[in-house]
């Protein structure tokens, strides 16, 4: 459409330069052939008519040949001459018609006036004719230049006259074009803005986004951003980004300090809308004005609730929700790797059922199913802070992972553990070390100083948990990179 409407435009530039420069073309036309008119024709004419008067004065003053008035009649004559110099310049027509009326004009006035006293002037041929002879000369002089002058005329006329028709017709033309130009115009643009409402709407209708001002609050939210959080538009509009989508301060703080300095954010965010809990996956990008100053942000969101559940259902176990054993060993390393860089304590401890096969051997594998969920229900009360974990590796094995401040609370802690789960008192008739289900513990407490493997410390823990079992519902807990406690032997 740009393309068609810029020839047409250029069309119309072309077609207006064309009627200025013609119009000037037709204007000097007109103007020539005016001055021609009156420097030549007219000039003559007029001339002639002077002259005719003046023949006839002359013809007055000498009417008696004895009372001849000489001052007039010199006078009259040279004013004739002048008038017959400028015949002369300007007769357009057979020069020796000029010849000829000069030669007439000088034998007329010689025989008129000054016959008697000169001869200068061959035989007279008679005054009355040779007179007659001037003014016939002067007749048909006039008529030439008036009929040229009345050409003159009618050409400028019609030069005019056709003009006013160019000019009209250039003109309409031009019009019926701009017009043209105009509607076209109007449909493209037409279409242009219905093209853009539907995409528009396609946009509201499919794609989640969402302006933000410069200050957080949402100015606009697609519809189909609006359904996903089950909010209505009106409700989420004018309202904090943060509010909406930010259960997380630590991440909306993140969020906002990278937009604000102009650079793109991503994350995910999880949305609790009444029962269900969302995820998005989240682009925050900041906008900028024609000069490139921030005028507020988009946020480009995408539904990964189903990501985020796949993502769930592979790091936890079934039965019991808790992390699994694929998780335990990326999870080792990280906790241990942060343990070292910050000098902060970690504690990794085993727990094991005791006597578990009797349990299911007695009440079945259902029971023991249960015994496991109520289990890891304690282990995740109680291992809840934010830099604590709980796994279930094996049949009836948990790890545990937390931040143990110091030895010994790191003891006291996991013996409130293996407590709880007494506390419990899920009867456990075959246990050899209680009547209730109990567990043992064997754990490793780092304290963040010197070289540590998560690994390793695990294998430690296992081998602290083998020498819980000499006892059972018992804990046992060593300090990494010093030798375990001497134990009293029976
Ligand atoms: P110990 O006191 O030495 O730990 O003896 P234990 O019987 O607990 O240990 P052992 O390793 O001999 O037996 C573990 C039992 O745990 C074997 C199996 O029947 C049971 N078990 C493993 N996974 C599951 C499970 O998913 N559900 C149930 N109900 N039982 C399980
Ligand atoms: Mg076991
Ligand atoms: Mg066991």
């Amino acid at each position: 459409m740009q393309k068609y409407f810029k020839y047409q435009f250029v069309l119309v530039m072309f077609l207006m330069f064309l009627i200025g420069i013609s119009s000037i073309y037709f204007l000097a036309n007109i103007y020539f052939t005016t001055q021609n008119m009156y420097e030549h024709p007219y000039r003559v004419s007029n001339e002639l008519k002077q002259l005719r008067i003046s023949i006839h004065q002359i013809n007055l003053a000498s009417q008696d040949s004895a009372d001849i008035d000489f001052q007039k009649v010199g006078q009259q004559d040279s004013t004739n001459r002048l008038s017959l110099g400028e015949i002369a310049k300007s007769y357009q027509d057979d020069i020796a018609e000029v010849t000829l009326l000069k030669q007439l004009y000088e034998q007329w006035l010689t025989t008129r006036v000054y016959s008697a006293d000169s001869e200068l002037i061959g035989p007279a041929i008679g005054e009355q004719e040779i007179f007659n002879q001037l003014l016939a000369e002067i007749e048909v002089m006039s008529r030439f230049a008036d009929n040229n002058a009345a050409e003159l005329f009618k050409k400028a006329q019609s030069d005019a006259l056709l003009f006013a028709v160019y000019i009209a017709g250039a003109l309409l033309l031009a019009g019926v074009l701009a017009l043209y130009l105009y509607l076209r115009t109007l449909t493209d643009l037409r279409e242009v803005a219905a093209n853009r409402k539907q995409y528009r709407y396609l946009i509201d209708q499919n794609v989640m986004i969402a302006a933000v001002e410069q200050d957080g609050s949402i100015f606009e939210i697609s519809n189909q951003l609006s359904r996903f959080l089950a909010m209505s538009k009106q409700s989420v509009l004018n309202k904090p980004i943060k509010e909406i989508f930010f259960s997380e301060n630590g991440q909306f703080e993140e969020m906002w300090q990278d937009v604000t300095s102009g650079a793109n954010w991503h994350g995910e965010l999880k949305i609790i809308c009444d029962t269900d809990t969302k995820w998005l996956g989240v682009d925050v990008l900041p906008m900028q004005d024609s000069d490139f100053s921030y005028s507020g942000f988009r946020l480009l969101a995408q539904d990964i609730s189903d990501k985020k559940s796949l993502e769930h259902i592979s790091i936890t176990d079934t039965l019991t929700g808790l992390l699994n054993r694929r998780t335990l060993d990326e999870t080792l390393d990280r906790v241990t790797r942060v343990a070292q860089r910050h000098k902060e304590s970690v504690t990794i401890a085993m727990l094991d059922v005791d006597f578990f096969k009797q349990f299911n051997d007695t009440y079945g594998h259902a029971a023991g199913d249960n015994v496991l969920t109520s289990l890891s229900d304690v282990l995740s009360g109680m291992f809840a802070r934010a830099n604590d974990y709980a796994f279930r590796v094996g049949g009836e094995e948990f790890v545990a992972v937390f931040n143990g401040k110091d030895v010994e609370t790191s003891l006291a802690y996991l013996e409130k553990v293996r407590l709880a789960v007494r506390s419990l008192n899920i009867t456990h008739e075959h246990s050899k070390v209680d009547s209730c289900v109990t567990i043992s513990i064997g754990a490793v407490y780092f304290d963040g100083n010197g070289l540590a493997e998560g690994q390793l410390i695990l294998s430690d823990a296992d081998s602290n948990l083998y020498r819980a079992k000499e006892t059972r519902n018992h804990t046992v807990q060593t300090i990494h990179g010093k030798p375990p406690p001497v134990f009293e032997t029976d």
